[in-house]
């Protein structure tokens, strides 16, 4: 009989196969105390399991090295570092010194005060470095047992074409896996945002997070079929099912296929406007993944990642070097750098562990608010960015402007940073562009007084949503509230496009929406001429930019804007899709 499940989708795509279901119970971790005497022996045990996790990370790395691009294996980078953590590992010592108890329970021990630290913080980046901590520490406590075999490893022949169902995995997992062929996953635990996730999407291995008990009901061998873009999984499907999604996954392998033939061709519609499609990327490294799907600029590169990746504020030269390797990679397109947004849920692990965060931290001193607010620091950003904008076509872009008068303060700031550069005789871009993302509803209702005074400006749905409607963007709880098709939201998008109709500067869109392809003919016949999108997404939504003709869009989105309820917006655009594709 068959059995559906449903999990979240976090990499779409179609897999069918055999259930290889991974039973990889973790040792249980019992305390005992040890004599003073063998303190400095169950040291050296750790010690010694330690380096064993590590020489199987790096077996992993090794193994997979010439299948897997550099920036997909800095996920076990990540888990290498993290054995080497001094929290992490001092902690463990100090547990065994000062209990003398064994070092499986130390270890557990200073695992369980990390992890409950990060749970309080309750910040989705922070969620998955909590994951790679479990994962490392798991690692090290199957060595400690000396289970240290029972790797994925071991199964090498019997993965290929199989749907892993796990409880959870981690990236040298899911980047071994992907080695041996398998042909998706589910797991019971998880999130949309842990690293497997994402590695999961940027490698394109269907998977479903979240499936509970799936373990339990799902048996070694049984037919799956797993559909991770609607987080839908059928075991022991009838013939039918079987007959329907195979040739589901037959289209969805040609029209990927077919996509790959716009790869560099100009993004233009129907009726002759050019569009401009850009990428997202949160480090120069991202350039390459974006170059796989097209030749173009970046609309948007988070900078605060170079900030929290390293934990402190970089310098000056650090920022430049970096801001240099992107744009070089990006050999002539233009890039747009983001003025550090850190703050809510990006936050230096640093200020985490200094004293408690405000109480509503995306309300609270967060990204350009807080540049405002540590002058000096800013001042290194901008300095890097002005240098930078001297070796080719670079922007600069101010992230959660609320008010004018926070422009004044930028530009005298900017000024300054001009003339400390002109001091040193260092070069540097006079004429920099700087713009700024309209994110917060006051700025979305002043958007015309910003456009007058800057050179661009580009809509941040992803808090745009979250400050339109009162949800907190990363609360699971709230998610539900979560609308892109919201009146107010559309209202406030209208807005800020007019006002760059009006004064002739470019406004384009990089949050979340505009990587939707269900809102791109929306989006087209509100005027928005600027994408900047995940790179997986980009020619998906250039086949549709290129299928559809504006002046046929218009007048029916139009239309559609004046509706007052969601759902109904929500249907008509559905109807409007369907009608065009
Ligand atoms: C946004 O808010 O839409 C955006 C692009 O910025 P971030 O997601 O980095 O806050
Ligand atoms: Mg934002």
């Amino acid at each position: 009989m068959s059995i559906m499940f449903n999990g979240i989708g976090v990499s779409k795509g179609i897999a069918i196969g055999q259930a290889y279901v991974l039973y990889r119970e973790q040792p249980e971790v019992r305390e005992y105390t040890i004599d003073k005497g063998r303190i400095q022996h169950e040291i050296k045990r750790f010690h010694r399991a330690r380096k064993q996790a590590q020489q199987q990370l790096q077996d992993i790395k090794q193994k997979i090295k010439d299948n897997v691009p550099k920036d997909i294996t800095q996920f076990i980078d990540t888990n290498l570092l993290m054995l080497n953590d001094p929290i992490l590992n001092e902690g463990t010592l100090k547990q065994i010194k000062q209990n003398a108890c064994n070092a499986e329970w130390a270890l557990q021990a200073q695992c369980d005060r990390l992890v409950k630290v990060f749970d309080e913080m309750d910040d989705p980046y922070l969620k998955t470095r909590k994951d790679d901590i479990i994962h490392v520490v798991q690692r090290i406590q199957r060595c400690l047992s000396s289970d240290a075999d029972a790797d994925i490893a071991e199964d090498q022949e019997h993965l290929k074409g199989r749907i892993i169902v796990a409880d959870d995995l981690t990236p040298a997992d899911t980047l071994l896996m992907q080695h041996q062929k398998i042909a998706g996953f589910i797991t019971e635990y998880g999130g949309p945002l842990s690293h497997t996730a994402i590695l999961a999407r940027n490698l394109g291995i269907p998977a479903i997070v979240g499936v509970h008990n799936a373990k339990q009901l799902i048996q070694a061998n049984e037919t799956l079929i797993l559909d991770g873009k609607q987080g839908m999984l059928i075991a022991e499907p009838d013939r039918r099912a079987l007959t329907h999604y195979r040739s589901l996954k037959k289209d969805e392998k040609q029209r990927r296929r077919n996509l790959f033939e716009l790869k560099n061709k100009t993004t233009i519609t129907t009726d002759g406007h050019r569009i401009n499609l850009y990428g997202n990327i949160d480090r120069p490294a991202d350039v390459r993944v974006l170059r796989q799907f097209d030749h173009t600029g970046v609309g948007l590169y988070r900078t605060e990642m170079l900030f929290i990746e390293r934990n402190e504020n970089p310098s000056e030269e650090e920022q430049f070097d970096t801001y240099r390797r992107a744009l070089r990679a990006l050999k002539g397109h233009p890039l747009t750098i983001r003025t550090a947004d850190l703050g809510a849920d990006k936050e230096l692990e640093s200020t985490l562990q200094h004293g408690p965060l405000a109480h509503n931290p995306a309300m609270g001193l967060r990204a350009i608010r807080r540049c405002l607010k540590e002058p000096r620091q800013f001042l290194k950003q901008l300095r890097a960015i002005l240098r930078v904008a001297a070796y080719g076509p670079v922007n600069m872009m101010i992230p959660m402007l609320t008010c004018v008068t926070e422009l004044d303060q930028i530009f005298e700031l900017i000024e300054q940073a001009k003339s400390e550069l002109k001091g040193k005789k260092q070069r540097y871009d006079a004429n920099l562009k700087v713009g700024a993302m309209m994110e917060v509803p006051s700025a979305a209702l002043a958007a015309q007084t910003f456009a007058e005074r800057l050179d661009f400006l580009s809509i941040g749905t992803n808090d745009l949503i979250q400050y339109t409607l009162a949800l907190d963007r990363i609360d699971d709880e709230v998610s539900y509230l979560y609308n892109p098709l919201h009146p107010s939201v559309l209202k406030l998008i209208d807005i800020i496009l007019q006002a760059g109709e009006k004064t002739g500067i470019q406004v384009s869109m990089c949050g979340e929406m505009a990587s939707d392809p269900q809102y791109t003919r929306l989006l087209l016949g509100m005027g928005l001429k600027y994408f900047s999108v995940q790179a997986n997404s980009l020619l998906e939504i250039k086949h549709i930019i290129n299928n559809s003709s504006i002046e046929q869009l218009a007048p029916k989105i139009r239309a559609l804007l004046s509706d007052a309820h969601p759902n109904d917006i929500e249907h008509k655009l559905k109807e409007l899709n369907q009608q065009f594709n």
